[in-house]
């Protein structure tokens, strides 16, 4: 077992974790980032991205995020091919948490930044087109299917807002939800129900994404009635299954304050968690934006903040020292 000491400790490999690594590395921290399951984060598991800021051309999410670690790592920062399965918030500064590989991080701060995971259908070809005409991320993707007939798979604010969004994009856009009540708020419904672009398909499930992902991807889903079990095709170019997101916060439930969907509490405006020292910054945090631009953004906040505790947790430290030696 080894033992590697960091000022600051960050649990997270994907833009927020990245961004908060650049941004301590250049304030001397020598930050740790342990990068988890999935090194780079969500932007790894897609392919164009046109709207994170600095590029006129597409560029390749996983290309996007080898650029943020190698500026991470040029400028000082450590990257841990670890798994954080164990976190103790509540007796640091400093904080410790244990690796999967047996190995312990110490950090006199902690900078939370693991990401959030959407939730998906699980149904037969949903990972195969995955990034062929099946997403989970209407702002990130809309864009792509401009005047394509789309689907939105899900019944809660998400789908709604999800639906509302695409009309941006699309002429023809349909609510697929498997009851016929929507959980989404009454206001975003009214809107929903008065757009003149968007249909709504109830009582419907999908059981299978249909298409060739070498061959033009996504050209419809199967659908089962909930109601008479009747099967039915729905012919579309996009279908973007918005159930919900699962933030990754297993780690810290009992031990920071969490909110009713999973999300980590921090004080409005701040990455600050109810824990002195403890930082949460991108998706983790955020049910609302959920950007790589985001992320970035609130993981600079987080390196901020935490500099700023660091700073006056030393500047303690040294008068108590002074103190004792008097
Ligand atoms: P994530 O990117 O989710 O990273 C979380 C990190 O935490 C990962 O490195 C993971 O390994 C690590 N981790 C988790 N648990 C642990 C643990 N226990 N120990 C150690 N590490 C751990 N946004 C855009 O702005 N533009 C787009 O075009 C776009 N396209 C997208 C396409 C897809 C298919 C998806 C899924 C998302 C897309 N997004 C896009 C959203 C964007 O990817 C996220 O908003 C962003 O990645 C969030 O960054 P994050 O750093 O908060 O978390
Ligand atoms: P959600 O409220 O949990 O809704 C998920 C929807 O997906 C539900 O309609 C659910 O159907 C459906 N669903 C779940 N699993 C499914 C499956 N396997 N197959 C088919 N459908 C499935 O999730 P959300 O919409 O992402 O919202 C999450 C939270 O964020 C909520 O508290 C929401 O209010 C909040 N939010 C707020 C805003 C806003 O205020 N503007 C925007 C977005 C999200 P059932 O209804 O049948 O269960």
């Amino acid at each position: 077992m080894t033992r590697h000491t960091t000022r600051m400790l960050i649990i997270g490999s994907g833009p927020a974790g990245l961004s908060a690594a650049i941004y301590a590395a250049r304030a001397g921290m020598e930050p740790i980032v342990v990068q988890g399951l999935q090194p780079g984060g969500q932007l790894t598991i897609t392919t164009d991205v046109e709207n994170y800021p600095g590029f006129r051309d597409v560029i390749q999410g996983p290309w996007l995020m080898e650029q943020m670690q190698a500026q991470a790592e040029h400028v000082g920062t450590r990257m841990m091919w670890d798994t954080i399965v164990e976190v103790d918030v509540e007796s640091g500064p400093p904080f410790v948490a244990r690796g999967d590989s047996g190995d312990e991080y110490v950090g006199d701060t902690l900078v939370i930044a693991t990401g959030a995971q959407a939730k998906w259908l699980g149904v037969p070809g949903e990972e195969a087109l995955s990034g062929k005409g099946v997403s989970a991320c209407a702002t990130c993707d809309g864009f792509f299917y401009r005047g394509k007939k789309v689907a939105v798979i899900g019944g809660g604010n998400t789908a709604v807002e999800e639906a509302l969004y695409l009309t941006n994009h699309s002429e023809d856009v349909t609510l697929i939800h498997r009851r016929e009540d929507l959980r989404a708020e009454k206001i975003l419904q009214d809107r929903l129900f008065a757009h003149p672009r968007i249909s709504v398909l109830w009582n419907k499930r999908v059981e299978r994404f249909l298409g060739d992902p070498l061959q033009g991807g996504l050209t419809g889903l199967q659908l089962a009635d909930t109601v008479t079990g009747e099967m039915s095709e729905f012919g579309c170019e996009g279908a973007f299954v918005a159930i919900g997101h699962a933030p990754s916060t297993e780690l810290f439930k009992g031990k920071l304050e969490i909110d009713a969907n999973g999300y980590i509490v921090v004080a409005p405006g701040t990455p600050k968690t109810n824990r002195p020292g403890v930082f949460a910054c991108g998706d983790v945090m955020d049910h609302t934006y959920r950007q790589a631009v985001t992320a970035a953004g609130t993981g600079c906040m987080a390196a901020l903040d935490a500099e700023r505790f660091l700073a006056t947790l030393e500047y303690v430290r040294n008068e108590q020292q002074a103190a004792a030696a008097e």
